[in-house]
């Protein structure tokens, strides 16, 4: 379906882009990734997409926290996959801690990367989207872009950000043939979320497995975790003709939890 599209995914060498990523490749879709990690996992990582999809892959060092290089990153993937179609703004952080204790330093970096970072990756590709009068742009967002909890000042804060971005980017590019919307996943068990877990488990003296279906009870009707692949999926069904009037939209995938 994705034949002959390029897309770079923030954040894809891990979690949830990663699980776009795939999707999006797994759909004949060209990629440049994104993310931090080792440098041998992230070589075999683009080896193997490329070989079982038979897709072009390339990756970007890029630190979402420092605008110009997100800007060499779009012109790298232009140059390397021929253009930028698609754009997932994956990339995230998470620090939790009481508004009066929250450090200067984690507001700084949490804004930076899970906000700033998708308003210049958008910037810099929207240009080329008008010109060819197709394109695709997927903010990853969060139950958090919707509702609140306590201790996640810069996240949720970040998060409700890129709603309004979303919706702003969805209005300016409405007759230009992009969309833009916003996926807000509930609880997701990446690397993100198992800190959280195991926070939660010394907290309260429970083991890991309990303290997996605690963290669900507290926010999700649903006690399942959402998985990357879902949301794959999903991202793949708003880079489709079927989604071509899908714009400005947050999208919850979180087992119920903003129902509540
Ligand atoms: P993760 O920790 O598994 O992956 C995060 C990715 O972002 C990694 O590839 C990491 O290397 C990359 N990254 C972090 N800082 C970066 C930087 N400065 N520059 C470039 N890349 C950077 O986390 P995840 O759970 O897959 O989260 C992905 C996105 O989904 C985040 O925006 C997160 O807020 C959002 N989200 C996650 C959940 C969840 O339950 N896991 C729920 C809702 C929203």
């Amino acid at each position: 379906m994705l034949k002959g599209k390029s897309a770079v995914v923030t954040g894809s060498t891990s979690g949830i882009g990663l699980g776009i990523a795939t999707a999006l490749a797994a759909e004949g879709c060209a990629l440049m990734l994104n993310g931090f990690g080792d440098a041998g996992l992230i070589e075999g990582l683009k080896r193997d997409l490329a070989g079982k999809y038979g897709v072009k892959v390339g990756y970007s060092a890029a630190d979402m926290s420092k605008p110009a290089e997100i800007r060499q990153m779009i012109a790298d993937a232009t140059r390397e996959l021929g253009a930028v179609d698609i754009l997932v703004n994956n990339a995230g952080i998470q620090h939790v801690a009481p508004v009066e204790e929250f450090p200067d330093d984690k507001w700084d970096a949490i804004i930076a990367i899970n906000l700033s970072a998708a308003f210049h990756a958008t910037k810099a590709v929207v240009p080329q989207m008008k010109q060819r009068r197709w394109g695709r742009i997927i903010n990853i967002a969060s139950a958090h872009g919707l509702v609140a909890s306590g201790q996640k000042a810069a996240y949720v804060a970040a998060k409700h950000g890129i709603v309004g971005l979303t919706k702003v980017v969805a209005i300016e590019c409405a007759n230009d043939g992009i969309t833009c919307n916003a996926i807000c996943p509930g609880w997701v068990l990446t690397p993100l979320v198992q800190k959280q877990v195991e926070a939660l488990a010394k907290e309260k003296g429970e083991t890991v497995d309990q303290a997996k279906t605690e963290l669900l009870r507290e926010k999700q009707p649903m006690l399942q975790y959402t998985t990357p692949e879902k949301l794959g999926a999903l991202a793949v069904f708003l880079c489709s003709d079927a989604a071509a009037t899908m714009t400005g939209a947050p999208l919850p995938m979180d087992g119920g939890w903003v129902a509540e």
